[in-house]
């Protein structure tokens, strides 16, 4: 499968070529401007990613003979949505480009990170998205990190699918951040109740997908799900989903298994 990333448009208007690198982000070989900083190598990775089957519950990797109904991990990371896709696993080179974007401040990796995004969701979910729904940051720490990565993938994304991106859900309290609440319970006694939903007439009865970077245990995401769910009938949507880049692969299984 051959993923061509789609030309530059807002919110990356201000992308010059130039901010892409001569060296490819992950490996260091040289690229060309319009390889937008992959090497061949980590770009045929990606696309591999595409391909490997995941449950569309919780968004785990699953073996060439699972049941696409759920899998093991299923009982471990309830997310509270419909379905979830992704554009592949936390694992290299998925988790390099999401730390690069995140903590490093290379947000031009945005737009690569959405392209494979949009690319996962025109194949498993074509003509099944209304609406895309960014995961917040709250605001001290958007602020502090200049940009919410989600935003920034959702905007994008929303470009090459042609669909609204809605801002409306709030952290309404901040959070520790999730990479240092490790335990699952943790996470999820961390988040609930973290985000409110605004009404917004774009939202009722319509097919909602909530954008993150990242699902590790999937509390982020049943917390961000919930406030949804919260609005007032009539002006709810139809279903929640979830389109997140890199889903962790790490989430126990239950030990009854
Ligand atoms: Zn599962």
């Amino acid at each position: 499968m051959t993923i061509s990333l789609p030309p530059l448009g807002l919110p990356f208007r201000l992308i010059d070529r130039s901010l892409f690198p001569s060296t490819c982000w992950i490996t260091g070989e040289p690229v060309q401007p319009a390889d937008q900083g992959l090497s061949g190598g980590v770009r045929r990775r990606l696309e591999r990613f595409l391909g490997w089957p995941f449950c569309p519950r919780c968004g785990a990797t699953l073996g060439p003979w699972s049941d696409l109904s759920g899998c093991r991990r299923c009982p471990a990371r309830r997310l509270g949505v419909e379905r979830i896709v992704r554009a592949g696993p936390l694992d290299e080179p998925l988790s390099s480009l999401v730390r690069l974007l995140k903590f490093h401040g290379r947000w031009p990796v945005a737009a690569i990170l959405a392209s494979w995004l949009g690319a996962a969701l025109e194949q498993h979910a074509a003509g099944q998205v209304d609406v895309l729904a960014p995961v917040p940051l709250h605001w001290r720490r958007q602020w502090r990190r200049g940009f919410n990565q989600a935003h920034e993938i959702a905007a994008y994304a929303g470009g090459r699918l042609n669909r609204p991106v809605l801002d409306v859900l709030r952290r309404i309290r901040p959070t520790a951040p999730q990479t240092r609440t490790q335990s699952v319970t943790a996470r999820a006694d961390n988040l609930r109740g973290a985000f409110e939903a605004f009404t917004h007439p774009l939202l009722a009865g319509k097919r909602v997908w909530l954008v993150d970077d990242v699902c590790t245990t999937g509390a982020t995401l049943r917390a961000a799900a919930a406030a949804l769910r919260a609005l007032p009938a009539g002006i709810r949507p139809a279903s929640i989903c979830a389109a997140v880049v890199a889903v962790a692969d790490s989430t126990p299984i239950p030990a009854n298994d």
